[in-house]
């Protein structure tokens, strides 16, 4: 069961494992391009701007809460691992309570002193706040690195190539190309993040995944302790037992522009340091950019395509593609399986 996997970030990767553990023979094809999301993102393991409750998101988010313990499982500190817990102080607590309740989490509220007494790192907040201790993260960057090996263990072949059409004889998929190089399949995944719809006019993905643009700012070696992810609308803050502290993230529609702004910059930077003003009072050190897979806002695309045969789809992850990926991964192979 011959299946070629294109695109290598979290999506492709965990798609991947999942299908070699089925028994499937898999080939990523991975282009390593530039802006790609995987590498930029936050890691945060909760779909930290969705607050329904319900629908695909939040189902996805879920299982990749109770997925990626055991996925990291004696590997923690080389994927970044730690349940660090997630303080939402930008909403009011009793709000933040119901919405981790719908997500099957527990909520402390915190008044404005006991938050000072547990974290003393942040600026006092104004009025109470809710904490999510079972909140979890990874560091992406590290963990596709560490899964790699892992996939070359259970067998999955990895190109650096960049597919440029998809095989196909009348409605049955033969396979995918690389300019002048072939791979034969009998199934293949479109898994390339904000690139996907480049292979629509041999795959039809509609509706089209088009890329937003996420930019963070990082400080090295920061003392910051205890420090949970901290939430306040659509910014938030992630330290890393490595020392690694980041401020994120910009939405922008800039099309497949990968570079990063100064007014990013500095907004970035403004908000972290009202939070750790004394903590994150020098120049960041890094400032890198993604480009997140959106698609429409029912959901990612994960499954077969209705008319060519052997054809699938795991993209338009958009936010919450780390939180995700596990989840879209086993539903992916549940389609390969019918
Ligand atoms: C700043 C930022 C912060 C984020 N924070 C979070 C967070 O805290 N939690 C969360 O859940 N999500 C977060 N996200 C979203 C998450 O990063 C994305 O949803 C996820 O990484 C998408 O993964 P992907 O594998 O689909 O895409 P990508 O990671 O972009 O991977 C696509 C891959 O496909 C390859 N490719 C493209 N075209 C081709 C081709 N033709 N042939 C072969 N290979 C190809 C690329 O080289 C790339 O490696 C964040 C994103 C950004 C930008």
């Amino acid at each position: 069961m011959n299946t070629c996997v294109v695109g290598g970030g979290i999506i492709g990767a965990l798609t991947a494992h999942a299908l070699a553990r089925k028994g499937f023979e898999v080939r990523v094809l991975d282009a390593e391009r530039p802006g790609a999301a995987t590498p930029a993102s936050a890691g945060i393991l909760f779909s930290i701007f969705d607050q329904t409750g319900e629908g695909a998101w939040a189902s996805l988010a879920r299982y990749g809460h109770a997925a990626y313990p055991e996925l990291c499982s004696g590997i923690e500190s080389e994927t970044g691992f730690e349940r660090r817990g997630l303080l939402i102080v930008g909403m009011e607590s009793g709000r933040a309570a119901e919405w981790a309740s719908a997500q099957g989490l527990g909520c402390e509220t915190l008044s404005p002193s006991e938050c000072r007494r547990r974290f003393p790192q942040l600026a006092v907040p104004e009025r109470d706040v809710a904490l999510l201790p079972e909140v979890a993260q990874i560091d992406p960057c590290r963990f596709i690195g560490t899964f790699r090996s892992r996939l070359r263990d259970e067998g999955v072949r990895w190109e650096v190539a960049q597919a440029s059409r998809v095989l196909q004889d009348g409605n049955q998929v033969q396979g995918v190309s690389s300019g002048d190089q072939e791979w034969q399949a009998e199934r293949v995944v479109i898994a390339a993040g904000a690139w996907s719809a480049e292979l629509q006019e041999d795959a039809g993905l509609e509706p089209p995944v088009r890329p937003r643009r996420g930019q963070i700012v990082a400080w090295r070696s920061v003392e910051a302790g205890n420090l949970p992810i901290v939430l306040e609308g659509h910014r938030y803050l992630v330290a890393r037992e490595n020392g690694e502290v980041l401020a994120g993230a910009t939405d922008e529609d800039v099309g497949f522009d990968a570079g990063v702004t100064g007014q990013a910059r500095e907004e970035l930077t403004g908000f972290a340091r009202r939070w750790c003003p004394d903590l994150l009072a020098v120049e960041p050190d890094v400032q890198r950019a993604g480009l997140r897979p959106a698609g429409d806002a029912s959901g990612p695309r994960i499954g077969a395509h209705d008319r060519i045969r052997g054809l699938f789809f795991n993209t338009g992850h958009y936010r919450y593609g780390i939180v995700c990926a596990p989840g879209a991964a086993s539903q992916l192979v549940q389609s390969c399986l019918l």
